[in-house]
């Protein structure tokens, strides 16, 4: 167990955590709060892991195959007490919200009983890591290995050129600013492996993707993403109305995300 998982409880005692989310004492996300959490389910695309009406494949998955790739899983929509608390751990430093968060991806991987060589977090370039002191999707993967006991291994993949922040950027803007600025190290044994990527939070899926390319070339046999949170996504919800195929739900998604 680490220092700050046994100093943590008296801490705690002379501290008390605020929530981040409604400001009340005793968590730094409340269980109210994080019960007000909005999961994506099950109905999604198998691929790209974006909510439709009912499970399948999307039509941009069906005409762009995302291999490497095999697969992203995104846990919740990236709004409310879930995008806040991401962002306070990101933003703030509040690296305690690491375990409350990151228990999500221990139990996905439980549930689905993922059978997973190594975990690697996004890495962060080297001159954002030393700003911010951490990297937050690294110390989500830390979580699950504490829990699950799968190995982080967090020097494997490099980010070996800074990229722009990818918030105002196109799709195809994402592709291009992230391609190649990952790399393998020398030393990782990838070979036949079965990766898991972790991150925070997932938009189009061009940074995992660009991860994925250079952890294929070094050999990983395969290779799925899971992240805490997908942004800019949204589900056509079939309880207020008629149910929409699956190809119409696709595109009022992909309309509403290109004017965001
Ligand atoms: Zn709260
Ligand atoms: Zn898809």
């Amino acid at each position: 167990m680490g220092f700050r998982r046994r100093v943590r409880p008296i801490l705690d005692l002379l501290f008390p955590p605020r929530c981040v989310y409604c400001g009340k004492l005793g968590a730094h996300l409340c269980e109210g709060c994080l019960a007000e959490a909005q999961p994506i389910g099950k109905d999604i695309c198998i691929r790209c892991g974006n909510p439709m009406t009912q499970r399948g494949l999307c039509h941009r998955c069906r005409r762009h195959p995302i291999d490497p790739l095999r697969g992203i899983r995104g846990l919740f929509f990236y709004k409310g007490p879930i995008s806040q608390g991401l962002r306070a751990l990101k933003y703030q430093g509040v690296r305690d919200l690491a375990p409350i968060l990151g228990r999500y991806l221990s139990a996905y991987i439980r549930d689905h009983a993922l059978s997973i060589d190594y975990l690697i977090p996004v890495p962060l370039h080297s001159q954002r890591l030393a700003e911010r002191g951490f990297n937050q999707s690294e110390l989500l993967a830390q979580e699950v290995t504490e829990t699950l006991g799968i190995p982080t291994q967090r020097a494997w993949l490099q980010r070996i050129r800074p990229t722009q922040p990818q918030a105002h950027l196109t799709r195809e803007q994402r592709l291009v600013n992230v391609a190649g600025a990952f790399a393998v190290t020398a030393d990782a044994s990838l070979h036949g492996q079965t990766i898991l990527l972790i991150d925070d939070v997932a938009t189009t899926g061009a940074t995992l993707r660009a991860c994925a390319h250079a952890l294929h070339q070094a050999g990983a046999s395969e290779i799925w993403a899971l992240t805490v949170a997908r942004a800019h996504i949204h589900t056509v919800r079939t309880d207020h109305q008629p149910a929409l195929s699956a190809e119409e739900a696709f595109l009022l998604w992909d309309g509403a995300r290109r004017h965001s």
